[in-house]
């Protein structure tokens, strides 16, 4: 492709872009296709010679968007968000454009001091402290895995680094039983063994029962284990439950155990200061994660990882091969010490975009609407005879079920899933279900960047409407 019909082809995509973006609600939300069938719709065999791109945009059209969902619709309800924004998607255009590799200061000092920037700015505004620093992670998972190795090699003064496990009592790992299964895959990764991963029991809203844990450790230590690391999860992926960090982080401090903050989704509503209630206790934490790509309105992939105390980040994930060897080592951040890959996107870039492009009271302002159209909702929920909350409202997140008169539970639970797969094959909404103590519930997460009091009423509508024709 030439430079020229580059830019023919730009140009004519950024229209398609805009166009997409503005009649997104004419689209199914959920793809309706059924497994293979853009498979068998693929050529067996790569091209021998070029193609021409109206042919490969043609077919991107034909083949490919039947068979993708639409995360950026404001019907969009399930799982968490995986948001993106206008300012984040030009910065994706910029980052594609310049292909930069920002793995040490060298190879883009701007890609580090940026990130070192927005990373501060970041910090500051969700009111961590300022000895805090940052660097940003693909997904919460790579943040939370680097903190466990980091949790390892400290307690094992950096010997497992060097020996492996040999000799070393079991280091044991607290979440409580509502953590996200990335904790589960860090500590199998990182070695620790899945069976040293403690899960703690919870309270009747979900959140971690912090004596339960006093007891969990006092039990371990009584056998010889040696606990490592705690991992509380401000807003946990089932019902964006709250761990409490405060009471938590008292018990880290006096067993001196680690203590990593799992904020992937909630983290977000740092922004406001009427939930810094939410990290009480912060001066306790370690390491801390959030995504600015699910509800922070920036393209995934954009992981915010936050450290107290970066020595022993760097210290942990070290590497010095001759050909990376500068001559500004030590005066400036080489992130690819931070973290597992070497190689690294540079991302700084959509986030400085979309902080400046809505100003943190223009951010602030989506989150607040947010949280008022789940309140709106959860307020619908309770009021309605046939249809009842099946956990506390939390932030952006309703978990409710259909609930009519004189059904069992087993009954319940068939006609709730059948309901959650109708609304979804309509294309009008997509939403996801968790289970509660086993009590299917559907569950709606109004967070997508361009979801407005609409987009919910119709959804409400549409749930009730159908709810009854179930059978
Ligand atoms: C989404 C989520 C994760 C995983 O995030 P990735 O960035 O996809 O790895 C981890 N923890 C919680 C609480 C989450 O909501």
């Amino acid at each position: 492709m030439t430079n020229n019909e580059f830019k023919q082809w730009a140009h004519e995509l950024v229209e398609w872009i805009g166009d997409y973006l503005e009649n997104i609600e004419q689209y199914p939300v959920k793809a309706q296709v059924e497994p293979g069938e853009i498979y068998s719709a693929l050529p067996g065999m790569p091209p021998l010679e070029a193609e021409n791109f109206k042919q490969i945009f043609n077919d991107f059209q034909q083949i490919i968007m039947p068979g993708m969902t639409h995360w950026q619709s404001p019907d969009f309800f399930a799982y968490f968000p995986a948001n993106n924004s206008n300012p984040s998607i030009l910065a994706e255009m910029l980052i594609a454009a310049l292909g930069a590799q920002c793995m040490i200061w060298e190879t883009s000092p701007a890609a580090t001091e940026l990130e070192e920037r927005v990373m501060n700015w970041l910090r500051d505004t969700i009111g961590l402290p300022d000895y805090f620093e940052g660097v940003i992670q693909d997904t919460a998972s790579t943040s939370t895995l680097a903190a466990l190795v980091t949790a390892r090699e400290r307690i094992s003064d950096y010997r497992t680094n060097e020996n492996g496990f040999r000799g070393e009592p079991a280091y044991r790992i607290y979440a409580s039983s509502q953590t996200h299964s990335s904790i589960e895959k860090a500590v199998k990764i990182a070695g620790f063994g899945a069976g040293n991963l403690v899960k703690v029991g919870v309270k009747d809203d979900l959140s971690m029962d912090p004596d339960r844990l006093a007891v969990a450790i006092e039990r371990d230590l009584a056998k010889g284990y040696m606990p490592c690391c705690v991992v509380a999860t401000i807003g946990t992926t089932g019902t964006v439950a709250i761990d409490p960090l405060k009471a938590i982080g008292e018990i880290c401090s006096r067993h001196n155990i680690w203590l990593h903050v799992d904020a992937a989704m909630a983290g977000t509503a740092l922004l406001l200061p009427e939930y810094s209630w939410l990290i009480e206790g912060k001066e306790y934490i370690d390491s801390f994660v959030f995504n600015p790509h699910k509800w922070m309105f920036t393209n995934f992939d954009c992981s915010a990882c936050f450290v107290k105390d970066a020595g022993r980040l760097i210290k942990t994930f070290e590497i010095l091969p001759e050909y990376l060897k500068t001559r500004t080592r030590g005066k400036v951040n080489d992130y690819r010490d931070w973290g597992i890959p070497l190689g690294r996107r540079f991302r700084a870039l959509k986030l400085w975009f979309v902080i400046r492009s809505y100003g943190l009271e223009g951010l602030r302002e989506k989150v607040r609407d947010h949280i008022s159209y789940a309140s709106w909702l959860a307020d619908r929920v309770r009021e309605h005879a046939d249809f009842e909350m099946t956990a506390p409202l939390s932030l952006n997140t309703v978990c409710f079920r259909y609930k009519p008169a004189g059904m069992d539970e087993k009954s319940l639970n068939i006609i709730n899933e059948k309901l959650n797969h109708k609304l979804n094959d309509t294309g009008a909404i997509y939403i996801t279900h968790t289970r509660i103590n086993d009590i299917y519930s559907l569950r709606m997460v109004i967070a997508q960047t361009n979801v407005k009091r609409t987009n919910v009423e119709k959804a409400w509508e549409l749930i009730t409407g159908m709810a009854p024709a179930i059978q």
